[in-house]
């Protein structure tokens, strides 16, 4: 059976799988135009953590988005339920390419036939988890980075997607405040995420190679950049085992990548020292989520 787009997409619900730091994010995002969100996660720790953010941040959120109220959120242990009638999937479990196989293979079997299923992987291409997907047509690359603060989306195809989808989400994803980009060919790491991945391979060097300290490479970037925050502060943020999942594979794409920066990552992984998630990363944070 062909893929047909999905309709009615106003009156039915987007579900994001897993809680974590990003899926909760996006479905935060996802709720800016008042309609209905679920989301599955298997861990109860996750979804009450997720709760507690999401019911801080829907009103302010839809608040400052153009047209924007404030949605619903329905969080489950249950996919099936998280998958009802959804015109949307996102997944974003962690990057481990054995869990998106299963849960991509999942998907397909238990979503809406006109669903799209989109993944947030940071850097597998979706090419490399269809492999127990019926229809590839439905699948695609949809990367966020760090929403409701960094709103730039890349979308990639499978190789196989269907190409009105791109068009679809970019005509609709800006509603929600986000912004698609969508790379034209197949990359590790897409568009932005790549040059990111750059930057942060150096500056971790730099550390590792005791030129410097994180507070100081932080300090002189934010001076030079005029942003906010350094590479390391927005490590914390993301997460130190995610960055060194992500580094790894980069690693196992291109051998000739320094180690340095992964050795000095999994000291602090090692230690339990996980970034916000954790309250200890390069930084001491307050508030772990
Ligand atoms: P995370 O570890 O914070 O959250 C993952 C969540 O998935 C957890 O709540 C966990 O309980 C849940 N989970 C694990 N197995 C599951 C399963 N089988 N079914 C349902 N839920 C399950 O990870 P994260 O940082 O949110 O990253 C998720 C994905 O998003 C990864 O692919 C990562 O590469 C990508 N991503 C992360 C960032 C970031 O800044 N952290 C940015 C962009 C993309």
């Amino acid at each position: 059976m062909a893929f047909t787009l999905p309709t009615d997409i106003e009156n039915r619900p987007v579900a994001v799988i897993g809680a974590g730091t990003l899926g909760r994010r996006i479905a935060l995002m996802f709720t800016t135009q008042g309609g209905l969100v679920r989301i599955f996660d298997k861990s109860p720790k996750a979804g009450d953590a997720a709760r507690a953010y999401l019911d801080e941040n829907m009103a302010p959120v839809a608040a400052r988005t153009e047209g924007g109220k404030p949605g619903r959120v329905v969080i489950t242990d249950d996919m099936p339920d998280a998958l009802a009638d959804a015109w949307l999937v996102v997944e974003a479990v962690p990057e481990r390419l054995d869990l998106k196989k299963e849960i991509f293979g999942e998907l397909d079997r238990e979503a809406a036939p006109d669903a799209i299923l989109a993944s947030n992987s940071s850097s597998y291409a979706t090419s490399e988890f269809i492999d127990r997907v019926q229809h590839p047509e439905r699948v695609l690359n949809m990367h966020f980075y760090m929403p409701p603060v960094q709103n730039a989306i890349d979308i990639m195809s499978d190789g196989h997607t269907d190409p009105a989808i791109m068009d679809l989400l970019k005509a609709r994803l800006p509603r929600y405040g986000v912004h698609p980009f969508e790379a034209h060919k197949e990359s590790t790491g897409f568009i932005f995420n790549r040059i990111w991945a750059a930057i942060k391979r150096e500056a971790l060097s730099v550390v590792a190679e005791g030129v410097s300290t994180p507070q100081d490479v932080d300090e002189m970037w934010k001076i030079n950049m005029g942003t906010p925050a350094g590479p390391f502060r927005m490590m914390d943020q993301v997460g130190l085992d995610v960055v060194l999942d992500i580094e790894n594979h980069y690693a196992a794409e291109n051998p000739a990548l320094p180690a340095g920066p992964r050795e000095l990552l999994k000291k602090y992984v090692d230690a339990g020292h996980l970034g916000v998630k954790t309250g200890q990363g390069f930084y001491t944070h307050d508030t772990p989520s």
